[in-house]
Protein backbone atom coordinates (compact mmCIF):
# COMPACT_ATOMS: atom_id res chain seq x y z
CA UNK A 1 0.00 0.00 0.00
CA UNK A 2 1.40 3.35 -0.83
CA UNK A 3 0.70 5.98 1.32
CA UNK A 4 2.89 8.74 -0.08
CA UNK A 5 2.89 9.85 -3.55
CA UNK A 6 5.70 12.58 -3.40
CA UNK A 7 9.35 11.44 -3.18
CA UNK A 8 10.77 12.23 0.66
CA UNK A 9 12.39 15.76 -0.07
CA UNK A 10 13.99 15.39 4.04
CA UNK A 11 17.64 16.86 4.03
CA UNK A 12 19.49 18.02 6.72
CA UNK A 13 19.78 21.59 7.67
CA UNK A 14 20.47 23.77 4.02
CA UNK A 15 21.04 26.84 5.55
CA UNK A 16 20.74 28.64 8.96
CA UNK A 17 17.42 31.13 8.51
CA UNK A 18 13.88 29.05 8.11
CA UNK A 19 10.39 30.41 8.18
CA UNK A 20 9.73 28.19 10.75
CA UNK A 21 11.62 26.55 13.29
CA UNK A 22 9.70 23.63 15.57
CA UNK A 23 11.02 22.50 18.53
CA UNK A 24 10.47 18.64 19.36
CA UNK A 25 9.88 16.08 16.44
CA UNK A 26 6.76 13.93 18.33
CA UNK A 27 3.27 14.54 16.78
CA UNK A 28 2.87 17.99 17.75
CA UNK A 29 6.12 18.75 15.98
CA UNK A 30 5.63 16.64 13.17
CA UNK A 31 1.63 17.96 12.66
CA UNK A 32 3.10 21.68 12.54
CA UNK A 33 5.45 20.50 10.46
CA UNK A 34 3.63 19.06 7.64
CA UNK A 35 1.54 21.50 7.48
CA UNK A 36 3.91 24.03 7.95
CA UNK A 37 6.22 22.90 5.16
CA UNK A 38 2.68 22.32 3.01
CA UNK A 39 1.89 26.44 3.43
CA UNK A 40 5.09 26.74 1.44
CA UNK A 41 7.11 27.54 4.55
CA UNK A 42 10.83 26.96 5.10
CA UNK A 43 10.71 24.76 7.87
CA UNK A 44 13.29 23.07 10.27
CA UNK A 45 12.61 20.49 12.94
CA UNK A 46 15.40 20.29 16.42
CA UNK A 47 14.86 16.93 17.78
CA UNK A 48 16.74 15.83 20.88
CA UNK A 49 16.40 12.02 20.41
CA UNK A 50 14.64 10.85 17.73
CA UNK A 51 11.41 11.50 15.75
CA UNK A 52 7.80 10.39 17.56
CA UNK A 53 8.31 11.59 21.25
CA UNK A 54 6.13 9.78 23.60
CA UNK A 55 4.44 7.70 21.17
CA UNK A 56 7.65 5.85 21.12
CA UNK A 57 7.11 4.79 24.72
CA UNK A 58 3.86 2.20 23.92
CA UNK A 59 3.34 -0.92 22.35
CA UNK A 60 0.53 0.12 20.07
CA UNK A 61 -2.05 2.50 19.21
CA UNK A 62 -5.84 1.96 18.53
CA UNK A 63 -7.26 5.60 18.79
CA UNK A 64 -5.48 7.23 15.79
CA UNK A 65 -8.03 7.68 13.18
CA UNK A 66 -7.37 5.79 10.04
CA UNK A 67 -5.29 3.06 11.10
CA UNK A 68 -7.27 0.85 13.60
CA UNK A 69 -4.14 -0.88 15.70
CA UNK A 70 -0.65 0.20 14.57
CA UNK A 71 2.58 -0.26 16.28
CA UNK A 72 3.64 3.26 17.68
CA UNK A 73 7.11 2.77 15.70
CA UNK A 74 5.38 2.82 12.67
CA UNK A 75 2.98 5.38 13.34
CA UNK A 76 5.72 7.71 14.00
CA UNK A 77 7.77 6.83 11.41
CA UNK A 78 4.91 7.69 8.94
CA UNK A 79 4.67 11.31 10.82
CA UNK A 80 8.21 11.97 10.26
CA UNK A 81 8.51 10.39 6.48
CA UNK A 82 4.88 12.41 5.79
CA UNK A 83 6.95 15.70 7.25
CA UNK A 84 9.83 14.45 4.89
CA UNK A 85 7.17 14.76 1.53
CA UNK A 86 6.58 18.73 2.38
CA UNK A 87 10.30 19.43 2.32
CA UNK A 88 10.39 19.62 6.17
CA UNK A 89 14.49 19.64 7.14
CA UNK A 90 15.93 18.60 10.78
CA UNK A 91 18.62 18.53 13.04
CA UNK A 92 19.52 17.32 16.60
CA UNK A 93 20.44 18.36 19.35
CA UNK A 94 18.92 20.32 22.11
CA UNK A 95 17.97 23.69 22.19
CA UNK A 96 20.08 25.65 24.86
CA UNK A 97 19.55 29.33 24.15
CA UNK A 98 16.69 31.35 22.40
CA UNK A 99 17.12 35.30 21.98
CA UNK A 100 14.46 37.60 20.71
CA UNK A 101 16.08 40.35 18.44
CA UNK A 102 12.88 41.99 17.13
CA UNK A 103 10.65 40.02 14.50
CA UNK A 104 13.43 37.47 14.83
CA UNK A 105 14.37 34.71 16.93
CA UNK A 106 17.83 33.16 17.14
CA UNK A 107 17.77 29.50 18.56
CA UNK A 108 21.17 28.16 19.79
CA UNK A 109 21.50 24.39 20.15
CA UNK A 110 24.09 22.61 22.17
CA UNK A 111 25.53 20.97 19.28
CA UNK A 112 27.33 24.24 18.28
CA UNK A 113 24.46 25.52 15.75
CA UNK A 114 22.44 28.76 15.65
CA UNK A 115 19.43 29.18 13.54
CA UNK A 116 17.20 32.41 12.99
CA UNK A 117 13.73 32.23 12.07
CA UNK A 118 10.87 34.85 12.31
CA UNK A 119 8.23 31.57 14.08
CA UNK A 120 8.96 29.36 16.71
CA UNK A 121 6.78 26.37 17.34
CA UNK A 122 7.96 24.59 20.60
CA UNK A 123 6.70 21.19 20.32
CA UNK A 124 8.90 19.46 23.55
CA UNK A 125 6.17 17.34 25.15
CA UNK A 126 6.00 16.23 28.56
CA UNK A 127 8.35 13.54 30.61
CA UNK A 128 7.10 11.05 33.07
CA UNK A 129 7.02 12.55 36.60
CA UNK A 130 8.97 10.36 39.19
CA UNK A 131 7.34 9.28 42.79
CA UNK A 132 10.03 10.84 44.23
CA UNK A 133 9.75 8.20 47.30
CA UNK A 134 13.59 6.61 48.78
CA UNK A 135 14.74 3.87 46.70
CA UNK A 136 13.50 5.03 43.05
CA UNK A 137 16.65 7.21 41.81
CA UNK A 138 18.63 4.05 43.39
CA UNK A 139 16.67 1.47 41.31
CA UNK A 140 16.30 3.08 37.95
CA UNK A 141 16.99 0.61 35.32
CA UNK A 142 17.15 -2.28 38.65
CA UNK A 143 13.87 -2.93 39.00
CA UNK A 144 11.82 0.74 38.78
CA UNK A 145 11.09 1.36 35.16
CA UNK A 146 9.12 4.75 33.06
CA UNK A 147 8.36 2.40 30.22
CA UNK A 148 6.65 -0.80 30.15
CA UNK A 149 8.07 -1.48 26.11
CA UNK A 150 11.68 -0.50 27.08
CA UNK A 151 11.83 -2.87 29.45
CA UNK A 152 8.83 -4.98 30.06
CA UNK A 153 10.80 -7.68 28.30
CA UNK A 154 13.18 -7.95 31.40
CA UNK A 155 10.52 -9.24 33.88
CA UNK A 156 9.17 -11.75 31.91
CA UNK A 157 6.95 -14.64 33.67
CA UNK A 158 7.80 -12.53 37.09
CA UNK A 159 5.53 -10.37 39.34
CA UNK A 160 5.45 -6.36 38.83
CA UNK A 161 3.86 -3.71 39.96
CA UNK A 162 2.05 -0.86 37.89
CA UNK A 163 1.78 2.66 39.82
CA UNK A 164 -1.30 5.40 38.48
CA UNK A 165 -4.39 4.58 37.71
CA UNK A 166 -4.42 6.96 34.34
CA UNK A 167 -4.87 5.74 30.83
CA UNK A 168 -1.23 5.18 31.05
CA UNK A 169 -0.98 3.24 33.64
CA UNK A 170 -3.56 0.78 32.78
CA UNK A 171 -2.52 0.99 28.95
CA UNK A 172 1.17 -0.27 30.30
CA UNK A 173 -0.28 -2.82 33.06
CA UNK A 174 -1.97 -4.42 29.74
CA UNK A 175 0.80 -4.41 27.68
CA UNK A 176 2.92 -6.30 30.50
CA UNK A 177 0.65 -8.89 31.29
CA UNK A 178 1.30 -10.41 28.61
CA UNK A 179 5.04 -10.63 29.48
CA UNK A 180 4.97 -10.99 33.56
CA UNK A 181 3.64 -13.42 35.34
CA UNK A 182 1.56 -10.78 37.86
CA UNK A 183 0.41 -7.15 37.70
CA UNK A 184 -0.55 -5.64 40.25
CA UNK A 185 -1.87 -1.55 39.62
CA UNK A 186 -1.43 0.57 42.76
CA UNK A 187 -3.52 3.28 42.85
CA UNK A 188 -3.99 6.32 45.53
CA UNK A 189 -7.63 6.37 44.63
CA UNK A 190 -10.57 3.56 44.76
CA UNK A 191 -11.32 4.10 41.42
CA UNK A 192 -9.27 4.42 38.27
CA UNK A 193 -8.95 7.88 35.70
CA UNK A 194 -8.36 5.42 32.71
CA UNK A 195 -11.07 5.91 30.11
CA UNK A 196 -13.71 3.60 30.61
CA UNK A 197 -12.45 0.68 27.57
CA UNK A 198 -9.08 0.36 29.36
CA UNK A 199 -10.66 -0.34 32.55
CA UNK A 200 -12.81 -3.03 31.41
CA UNK A 201 -9.74 -4.60 29.87
CA UNK A 202 -8.12 -4.49 32.99
CA UNK A 203 -10.74 -5.68 35.39
CA UNK A 204 -11.40 -8.69 32.63
CA UNK A 205 -7.40 -9.95 32.98
CA UNK A 206 -6.94 -12.65 35.18
CA UNK A 207 -3.29 -11.40 35.42
CA UNK A 208 -4.24 -7.83 36.47
CA UNK A 209 -4.49 -7.90 40.52
CA UNK A 210 -5.19 -4.03 41.99
CA UNK A 211 -4.30 -2.39 45.45
CA UNK A 212 -6.43 0.29 45.91
CA UNK A 213 -6.22 3.64 48.20
CA UNK A 214 -2.42 2.70 48.33
CA UNK A 215 0.18 4.72 47.55
CA UNK A 216 4.09 3.48 47.65
CA UNK A 217 6.06 4.81 50.57
CA UNK A 218 9.99 2.96 49.90
CA UNK A 219 11.08 1.05 47.28
CA UNK A 220 13.71 -1.88 48.68
CA UNK A 221 16.25 -3.46 47.74
CA UNK A 222 19.99 -4.65 47.51
CA UNK A 223 21.28 -4.68 44.26
CA UNK A 224 17.45 -4.35 42.58
CA UNK A 225 14.02 -3.82 43.53
CA UNK A 226 12.76 -6.71 45.93
CA UNK A 227 9.60 -4.97 47.58
CA UNK A 228 7.78 -1.95 48.16
CA UNK A 229 6.75 -0.49 51.03
CA UNK A 230 3.03 0.35 51.08
CA UNK A 231 0.56 2.17 52.98
CA UNK A 232 -3.44 1.98 52.58
CA UNK A 233 -4.42 6.18 52.70
CA UNK A 234 -8.08 5.53 54.21
CA UNK A 235 -7.21 2.72 57.41
CA UNK A 236 -3.28 4.06 57.65
CA UNK A 237 -2.15 0.49 57.40
CA UNK A 238 1.78 0.13 56.31
CA UNK A 239 3.13 -3.36 54.98
CA UNK A 240 6.18 -4.33 52.21
CA UNK A 241 4.63 -6.81 49.43
CA UNK A 242 7.54 -8.40 46.98
CA UNK A 243 7.92 -7.32 43.96
CA UNK A 244 10.44 -8.07 41.31
CA UNK A 245 9.77 -4.56 39.19
CA UNK A 246 8.08 -1.17 39.56
CA UNK A 247 6.38 0.52 36.59
CA UNK A 248 5.55 4.40 37.19
CA UNK A 249 2.87 6.12 35.47
CA UNK A 250 1.28 9.13 37.80
CA UNK A 251 1.31 11.80 35.27
CA UNK A 252 3.74 14.01 33.32
CA UNK A 253 5.86 17.33 33.54
CA UNK A 254 6.38 19.66 30.51
CA UNK A 255 9.68 19.34 28.86
CA UNK A 256 9.28 23.32 28.71
CA UNK A 257 13.16 23.93 29.98
CA UNK A 258 14.17 27.12 28.82
CA UNK A 259 11.45 28.19 27.49
CA UNK A 260 9.39 28.62 30.64
CA UNK A 261 11.79 31.57 31.07
CA UNK A 262 10.92 32.91 27.81
CA UNK A 263 6.98 32.41 27.97
CA UNK A 264 4.52 32.40 30.12
CA UNK A 265 3.77 28.84 32.06
CA UNK A 266 1.34 27.84 34.46
CA UNK A 267 2.27 27.02 38.17
CA UNK A 268 3.63 22.87 36.85
CA UNK A 269 5.77 24.98 34.20
CA UNK A 270 3.20 24.13 31.37
CA UNK A 271 3.06 26.68 28.51
CA UNK A 272 0.06 28.99 28.32
CA UNK A 273 -1.52 28.87 24.88
CA UNK A 274 -4.72 30.72 23.59
CA UNK A 275 -6.46 28.46 21.50
CA UNK A 276 -4.64 29.08 18.06
CA UNK A 277 -1.77 27.86 20.03
CA UNK A 278 0.36 31.39 20.70
CA UNK A 279 1.63 32.05 23.52
CA UNK A 280 2.34 35.88 25.21
CA UNK A 281 5.31 36.08 22.91
CA UNK A 282 5.03 37.47 19.34
CA UNK A 283 5.60 34.19 17.24
CA UNK A 284 6.33 31.86 19.54
CA UNK A 285 3.59 29.22 19.65
CA UNK A 286 3.31 26.05 21.76
CA UNK A 287 1.89 22.73 20.61
CA UNK A 288 1.50 19.66 22.07
CA UNK A 289 1.89 18.09 25.69
CA UNK A 290 3.97 20.73 27.03
CA UNK A 291 1.05 23.50 27.33
CA UNK A 292 -1.47 23.84 29.47
CA UNK A 293 -4.45 21.57 28.03
CA UNK A 294 -6.93 18.64 28.91
CA UNK A 295 -6.50 16.24 26.48
CA UNK A 296 -3.40 14.91 25.85
CA UNK A 297 -3.72 12.42 22.98
CA UNK A 298 -1.79 12.20 19.87
CA UNK A 299 -4.59 13.27 18.15
CA UNK A 300 -4.92 16.43 19.96
CA UNK A 301 -1.18 16.81 20.03
CA UNK A 302 -1.40 16.73 15.91
CA UNK A 303 -4.31 18.86 15.78
CA UNK A 304 -2.47 21.56 17.93
CA UNK A 305 0.70 21.44 15.52
CA UNK A 306 -1.73 22.09 12.36
CA UNK A 307 -3.27 25.06 14.09
CA UNK A 308 -0.03 26.62 15.17
CA UNK A 309 1.68 26.19 11.71
CA UNK A 310 -1.77 27.50 10.09
CA UNK A 311 -2.12 30.58 12.42
CA UNK A 312 1.48 31.37 11.79
CA UNK A 313 1.32 31.33 8.08
CA UNK A 314 -1.77 33.65 7.95
CA UNK A 315 -0.50 35.75 10.80
CA UNK A 316 3.64 36.13 9.99
CA UNK A 317 3.31 35.40 5.70
CA UNK A 318 0.74 35.73 4.19
P1 LIG B 1 -2.74 11.14 34.25
O1 LIG B 1 -3.93 10.96 33.39
O2 LIG B 1 -2.44 12.48 34.82
O3 LIG B 1 -2.89 10.09 35.45
C1 LIG B 1 -1.94 10.04 36.47
C2 LIG B 1 -2.36 8.99 37.49
O4 LIG B 1 -1.36 8.91 38.47
C3 LIG B 1 -3.68 9.32 38.19
O5 LIG B 1 -4.41 8.15 38.36
C4 LIG B 1 -3.21 9.90 39.50
O6 LIG B 1 -4.09 9.65 40.57
C5 LIG B 1 -1.91 9.17 39.76
N1 LIG B 1 -0.94 9.96 40.52
C6 LIG B 1 -0.53 11.23 40.27
N2 LIG B 1 0.42 11.59 41.15
C7 LIG B 1 0.60 10.53 41.97
C8 LIG B 1 1.43 10.28 43.08
N3 LIG B 1 2.30 11.19 43.53
N4 LIG B 1 1.36 9.08 43.69
C9 LIG B 1 0.48 8.15 43.25
N5 LIG B 1 -0.33 8.31 42.20
C10 LIG B 1 -0.27 9.49 41.57
O7 LIG B 1 -1.38 10.68 33.52
P2 LIG B 1 -1.10 9.57 32.41
O8 LIG B 1 -1.86 8.33 32.67
O9 LIG B 1 0.38 9.53 32.30
O10 LIG B 1 -1.66 10.24 31.10
C11 LIG B 1 -1.17 11.51 30.64
C12 LIG B 1 -2.00 11.94 29.46
O11 LIG B 1 -1.75 11.08 28.34
C13 LIG B 1 -3.49 11.85 29.75
O12 LIG B 1 -4.14 12.94 29.14
C14 LIG B 1 -3.89 10.55 29.10
O13 LIG B 1 -5.26 10.54 28.69
C15 LIG B 1 -2.95 10.48 27.90
N6 LIG B 1 -2.71 9.07 27.50
C16 LIG B 1 -3.58 8.47 26.63
C17 LIG B 1 -3.41 7.14 26.27
C18 LIG B 1 -4.36 6.48 25.32
O14 LIG B 1 -5.25 7.09 24.78
N7 LIG B 1 -4.23 5.20 25.07
C19 LIG B 1 -2.37 6.40 26.80
C20 LIG B 1 -1.51 7.03 27.71
C21 LIG B 1 -1.71 8.36 28.06
P3 LIG B 1 -5.54 10.35 40.67
O15 LIG B 1 -6.39 9.65 39.67
O16 LIG B 1 -5.91 10.11 42.07
O17 LIG B 1 -5.31 11.80 40.36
Amino acid sequence: MVFFDLEPKSTGPSKTEYDVIIVGAGPAGLGAAIYSGRAGLSTLVIEKNIEGGQILLTDVMENYPGYGLINSNELAQRFKEHADMFGTEFDYGEVVKVELAGEQKLVYLDNGKAYKSKVIIIATGASPRRLGVPGEDRFISKGVSYCAVCDGAFFTNKNVAVVGGGDSAVDEALYLSRIAAKVTIIHRRDKLRAVKSLQEKAFNNPKIDFIWDTIVKEIKGTDKVESLILQNLKTGEIKELPFDGVFIFIGLNPNSGIFKDIVDVDENGFIKTNEDMETNVDGIFAAGDVRVKSVRQVITAVADGAIAATIAARKYFE
